[in-house]
């Protein structure tokens, strides 16, 4: 059994101010805060400012920031190439009605790089990117229905959340809940949303043989983070590959998240195809962002052609220079040799915790690639989103192990991809291994099952 750690430090210690924050916080917010992805425990940390690999909250302690904005910061906080840039062009105007410059670059080094990429828009988050991709995979097809894979998170589109998480859970409302995404959603999107297994060839073909001509696009993250970060078989990529192809449909890969496990994306890195890709994150340098990329034939449904109305793609910050000229220079800086340093380090940490982990025969083990590293409270690996839900003890040792971190100047995000950033060094990933190491030590000496 994992019980609540006793060597945690006394919260309002150390984090006095940020306990203040979030009390004036809940007078003016629900919940005090703007995003339910806040990290609550024991209060939101209040950030004063970050530096490289690190952060600095207000109480003045100074974290090695594994979550970098959830896998956003590849560069760290403050990167200088990109503050440099944006400095300038603050004095020269922040966003206009009309196009410049600064997007043709980032559309070119995107269109160069990702081999699924011909034409690409740009949007403000990933939510949009995702959302104009599946209005494009519709428009293009002329068919409703998306597919989509248990557990993965692909933003907050209707149809892209529907079936989002629990959808094993045993309690009857909660799966309704789950297979329209939130409480509140309209109950037309059940119907037109299909959630399969991720890795599971064989439905594929069972399930969706027999309702192929609504389906529109299957919308699939190539290593879905928040299900559990687990390695796409390729004999299911293949499968689906070619049920695709033979039945009109189009194929959405959401690299929002893992567009930075390599120089040309994750869907050539575990070698997917797809007709259209969803981005953000790492492409706008720090700044909000989204694009939507794919075959020029399908993309050309946010044009005006003649006889056919396009797909309405606006958005008042759309493309806006500041995001763009922030992410060209955070994407130049991230040239192979910086994807292969970070790959090298990804390596050594997944090894090192590995292997700490079986030294203490312990019921931890690590998924992820490149620079993405997940540390799961199971003793099997787990390989699709079933194997890697947390039982409610399960959760207690993931908690008190990320508390462990926090207490020890680590931020390591819960149940979700933890993640390097370039400012990163060799000795910061011995740092982990070794935080890991002590904090199995002393869940096994208070008979913890570590
Ligand atoms: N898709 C994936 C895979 C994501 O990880 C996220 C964000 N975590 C989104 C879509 C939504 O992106 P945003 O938060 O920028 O709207």
């Amino acid at each position: 059994m994992c019980s609540a750690l006793t060597n945690a430090r006394d919260a309002s210690a150390h984090h006095a101010q940020s306990s203040d924050l979030y009390t004036r916080g809940l007078k003016v917010m629900p919940q005090g805060i703007s995003r339910a992805t806040v990290d609550l425990d024991p209060v939101p940390i209040y950030v004063e400012r970050g530096e490289g690999a690190y952060l600095v909250d207000v109480d003045n302690n100074r974290l090695l920031d594994l979550n970098n904005n959830f896998t956003t910061l590849i560069h760290g906080h403050a990167f200088e190439p990109v503050a440099e840039v944006v400095a300038t062009l603050l004095r020269k105007g922040t966003c206009f009605s009309n196009p410049t410059a600064h997007e043709i670059a980032l559309a070119d080094l995107l269109t160069s790089r990702i081999p699924a990429i011909e034409k690409v828009r740009f949007v403000n988050s990933g939510t949009e990117a995702v959302m104009f991709a599946i209005k494009a995979a519709r428009a293009f097809t002329g068919k409703s229905t998306i597919v989509r894979f248990a557990g993965a998170y692909h933003g907050a589109y209707d149809w892209a959340e529907a079936g989002q998480s629990g959808v094993y859970r045993s309690n009857i409302a909660a799966r309704a809940v789950a297979k329209l995404g939130y409480r509140g959603a309209p109950r037309s999107i059940g119907d037109d949303v299909i959630v399969l297994d991720f890795n599971d060839k064989n439905q594929i073909t069972t399930t969706l043989s027999v309702q192929s001509e609504r389906i529109a696009a299957i919308l699939i993250d190539p290593m879905p983070s928040r299900a559990g970060l687990f390695t796409p078989k390729a004999e299911f990529l293949d499968v689906l590959t070619t049920f695709a192809r033979d039945h009109g449909i189009l194929l959405i890969a959401d690299e929002v998240l893992n567009l930075r496990q390599d120089y040309t994306g994750a869907s050539a890195r575990y070698g997917l195809a797809p007709d259209l890709i969803a981005t953000g994150k790492i492409i706008g340098g720090g700044f909000p962002i989204g694009a939507i990329g794919g075959r020029a034939e399908v993309m050309s449904v946010f044009e005006n052609r003649d006889g056919e109305l396009p797909v309405p793609q606006g958005g008042t910050f759309s493309a806006n220079p500041v995001s763009m000229a922030a992410g060209l220079v955070a994407m130049q800086e991230m040239t192979k040799e910086a994807f292969t340093k970070l790959e090298a380090l990804g390596d050594r940490v997944r090894t090192g915790l590995t292997e700490i982990s079986e030294r203490h025969d312990a019921a931890y083990t690590v998924t992820g690639a490149a620079s993405l590293f997940r540390i799961h409270p199971k003793r099997v690996r787990p390989t699709d989103y079933r194997s890697s839900i947390m039982s409610s003890e399960e959760a207690t040792c993931a908690r008190n192990m990320t508390r462990y971190f926090h207490h020890n100047g680590v931020l390591l995000p819960f149940g979700a991809a933890a993640s390097l950033s370039t400012p990163m060094m060799e000795t910061d990933i011995d740092r982990i291994i070794s935080i890991f190491d002590d904090f199995l030590h002393t869940a096994e000496s208070r008979k913890d099952r570590p």
